[in-house]
């Protein structure tokens, strides 16, 4: 053996993470407080596959996207006995098959829907803090709702969530809110803003004369200092919105006020994605640098119908969970540690029988147990008792099971001090279970 190669590991992608204890209590602190929260706007789950036909995410999301473009984890798969090998790709996002779902089982016949998924999305992108090649999305979409009700639904969803985990809005997370209209009122503001481009073309860098014909919105979007008094004098969008679009946008604002939250009026706000109309927002903090956007999301009313199904009205967001989870960490809200409510200290493992059941009628009781396994003495399991964070060691030495009993030690001192161990019956354990258990 010793002369043989040494085997080198293998690593996982570039971009992607493992996540592992006790990393992974946050996360599952952080789903629960979502799933909580979800249910009580009355958001039912739903799951899809995370590879879809690539075309799905070409009309979904659209052809001159970064996503599309340059992010999408792409390929051609085998190619079947006739030698059709189809297009598939990992989501990079969660809209686009959840309305595919949607068409395919024709779910919006009878009733609008209110769902939500969380789950892993994957772009081409160079990682970086907050920025990931597989990273996590919950993402809520509202479909069959054409007010500006389920507007501000979504959005104070968002804030119910932020409350749960301890951060505060106005401070540690802002809402940006913009209309984008209707695509009639964008193409106007659009030839009014490459007139404006083209007659500042002298301030546009290399980059904004690039793209001020294929996406000029994104040319105001500069950080150039340059370019900034050219962008703030360019035309805004609201001021090319019709009645019908001030009025959904007013009805969103209406709302907002009338539940205290504050916002800002972004109208620069245009989001990645091609499919956005009317209400679009982002829930931003300063405290994550560049990576500031924690959830995004908007109107899109011409998504379903531009995927094959019958026109409907939805909106939605998704919300990208590391930068949530960094977020919560830079701020020191840590979820609580999770630790068992009991630790099995078993001196002689050969008692193991006598032993078990009486862990197993606790388990079933609704105590968590961490049974110490693979021998050891007495003190060195106590000490792993005492580390695991246990509130109680339970000690079945041999003395007390002779006597058909348990020792009970609370590890943690309580209120007045004491932390005597006092024993229990193995006869009755459902007498004493809840006792152990946390509330
Ligand atoms: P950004 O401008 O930061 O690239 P985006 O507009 O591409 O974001 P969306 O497609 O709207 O992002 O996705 C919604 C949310 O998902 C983002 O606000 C962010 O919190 C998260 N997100 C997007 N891309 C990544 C990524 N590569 N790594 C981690 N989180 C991400
Ligand atoms: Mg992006």
């Amino acid at each position: 053996m010793s002369d043989n190669k040494k085997i080198q590991p293998l690593q996982a992608v570039k971009g992607m993470n493992d996540i592992l204890p006790p990393e992974s209590a946050r996360w599952e602190a952080l789903e629960a407080a979502m799933r909580g929260v979800l249910q009580r706007y009355g958001y039912s789950n739903v799951r899809v596959p995370i590879v879809e036909p690539t075309a799905l995410f070409v009309r979904g999301i659209g052809e001159v996207t970064d996503i599309v473009e340059k992010e999408m984890y792409a390929f051609e798969d085998r190619a079947d006995k006739h030698g059709q090998a189809e297009h598939l790709a990992l989501r990079p996002e969660g809209t686009a098959g959840v309305v595919r779902a949607m068409i395919e089982h024709s779910y919006l016949r009878d009733s609008p829907r209110r769902l939500y998924y969380v789950g892993p999305m994957f772009r081409r992108e160079k990682p970086q803090k907050g920025r990931y090649r597989q990273f996590h999305q919950m993402g809520i979409e509202a479909l069959g709702f054409a007010g500006p009700d389920v507007d501000a639904e979504v959005i104070l969803l968002a804030r119910t969530l932020w409350r749960e985990l301890g951060l505060k809005e106005g401070e540690d997370v802002t809402l940006e809110i913009n209309c984008l209209g209707q695509p009639e009122e964008r193409r106007a503001h659009r030839e009014a803003l490459i007139a404006h481009l083209e007659q500042h073309k002298d301030v546009l860098d290399e980059e904004a004369r690039t793209r001020m014909y294929s996406n000029p919105l994104r040319v105001l979007d500069t950080k150039n200092p340059a370019m900034q008094a050219m962008a703030e004098g360019a035309p805004k969008l609201l001021d090319f919105l019709g009645e019908a679009s001030l009025a959904h946008f007013n009805g969103v604002r209406a709302l907002l006020d009338a539940v205290g939250l504050a916002y800002r009026i972004n109208p620069r706000l245009v989001r990645g994605l091609d499919y956005y109309n009317l209400t679009v927002f982002e829930w931003v903090t300063a405290k994550l640098g560049a990576q500031g956007t924690v959830c995004a999301g908007g109107r899109y009313d011409g998504l379903v119908e531009q995927l094959g199904g019958k026109a409907t009205p939805a909106v939605g967001f998704g919300m990208g969970l590391e930068r949530l989870l960094l977020l919560l960490e830079t701020l020191n809200l840590q979820a609580p540690v999770q630790a068992p409510d009991v630790y099995a200290v078993v001196p002689e493992p050969a008692e193991l029988p006598r032993i078990l059941p009486t862990l197993e009628a606790l388990r079933a009781a609704g105590v968590s147990v961490q049974m110490h396994a693979g021998g050891g003495s007495f003190k060195s399991q106590f000490k792993k008792a005492d580390a695991s964070g246990a509130r109680f060691a339970l000690v079945f030495g041999g003395d007390e099971l002779a006597r058909g009993e348990v020792g009970l030690k609370p590890l943690r001192q309580s209120q007045d001090g004491s932390a005597e161990q006092a024993t229990r019956s193995l006869a009755s354990v459902a007498d004493w279970a809840a006792e152990l258990r946390t509330a």
